[in-house]
């Protein structure tokens, strides 16, 4: 009990205690409901603005009708349906893999496949920033973990000679999901050649949002062939909630016989899959909305260099602007959420010391004139709190 009060105490001394969560009120969307005021939301992870699309909605509410609301059981037992293999063949399709596997979230899908794929033989070459959630598939697969700089390939080309093992994995985030910026992939791949190596990308915050059709940051790269596991989430631009692995056929047979994080719980609802189903559609065809978040958010990002903010190097929707103080960036995001904005304040263990951050991140559903008012306003608290000069 005591050590349970000191952890809350120190978090609480650091600025880093989370305790009041704000409460939505409204779907997901540029303008949201918390506390009765309408705020405009910055920090969302629907890049495309779908979680409120009329096409989803109805594909849940079709599902809901013929299929009900619960899966009943795991998906070895009684709770795969159809619509959960036509998924998983979609997609496998979308990705230019043999196969792919749905588990119940991005986090379970990195717990399982890596846990599942590696014991102790193996050694893991993971980048420094790389998601938590492969961190701990990392952890629980009881390889040997090893660190690499952010995107520092002479560290990661040094630490593979210094220590390589039988049987090795190189994994990283696609797009980084607390800096925006892209693993360097292409480089990543002639060390993983030269080293017989196997490589995996987390593409979470990818998909639907670079590369062709909007099918991710391999296909931005043209590494279809070279990358042994795509893994990504459909939590994200796909609007909906799920993750996957897709890879070779014998590998999704593994995981299908093997992965525990897929064995043990129970399947996805028929809903939820019917949206993701859906949504991957719309990714695929609608290719205005990507473009139009790709110019609003080289606008943004150019706008806010432009007054001397300190932004990361991104080309994708998250555009995190670095305070450093973990305090003066909560009292950056309290001074925004009282003029009506919610940027998520981002402080660690979720990134390094002294790089606490507003993690922006835009929406295809953003206006200009929305943008135009945050500009403004993070202008000012930005003088007023000496993270810019005024
Ligand atoms: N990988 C990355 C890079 C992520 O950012 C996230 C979610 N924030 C996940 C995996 C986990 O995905 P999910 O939210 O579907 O569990």
């Amino acid at each position: 009990m005591k050590y349970i009060f000191k952890k809350l105490t120190e978090a609480k001394e650091k600025g880093l205690y989370r305790g009041d969560f704000k409460y939505l009120d409204s779907c997901q969307a540029p303008r949201v409901e918390i506390d009765g005021r309408e705020i405009i939301l910055l920090g969302s992870n629907n890049y495309l603005g779908l979680c409120n699309d009329a096409r989803l909605k109805e594909a849940a509410v079709q599902a809901v009708n013929q299929y009900g609301v619960g899966a009943g059981g795991s998906r070895l037992t009684t709770g795969s349906y159809v619509l959960h293999r036509k998924l998983e063949e979609k997609i496998a399709e979308f990705k230019g893999t043999e196969s792919s596997i749905v588990f119940n979230t991005g986090y379970m899908a990195n717990v399982g496949v890596i846990s599942t794929l590696c014991d102790r033989k193996w050694v893991i070459f993971c980048d420094k920033y790389n998601h938590a959630s492969i961190i701990d598939g990392c952890l629980l697969s009881r390889a040997r973990l090893i660190r690499y700089k952010h995107c520092d390939m002479k560290d990661l080309e040094r630490k593979i000679r210094e220590y390589k093992g039988e049987n090795n994995l190189i994994v990283t985030d696609g797009v980084f999901s607390m800096e925006g910026d892209l693993a360097p992939l292409s480089d990543i791949i002639k060390l993983a050649k030269e080293h017989e190596m196997l490589i995996m990308v987390d593409d979470a915050h990818g998909m639907g949002v670079l590369g062709e059709n909007g099918s991710g940051t391999v296909s931005y790269f043209n590494a279809n062939e070279d990358v042994d596991i795509q893994m990504g989430t459909l939590s994200k631009a796909a609007a909906s909630v799920g993750g996957y692995v897709a890879g070779k056929k014998y590998l999704i047979d593994y995981l299908r016989n093997f992965s525990r994080s897929f064995i043990f719980s129970t399947a996805l609802p028929p809903a939820s899959i019917a949206v993701s189903l859906e949504s991957i559609d719309i990714i695929r065809n609608d290719v205005n909305r990507r473009n139009y978040l790709k110019e609003l958010t080289q606008w943004f990002k150019e706008e806010l260099e432009f007054a001397g903010f300190h932004v990361t190097d991104t080309i994708t929707p998250i555009i995190p602007l670095i305070v450093g103080d973990a305090g003066k960036t909560v009292e950056f995001f309290k001074n925004l959420l009282e003029d009506g904005i919610y940027v998520p304040a981002i402080r660690p263990p979720a990134v390094p010391k002294g790089s606490s951050r507003l993690r922006i991140s835009l929406m295809a559903t953003h206006t200009y004139n929305d943008l135009q008012y945050v500009l403004d306003k993070v202008k000012l608290h930005g003088k007023r709190l000496g993270v810019i000069e005024g």
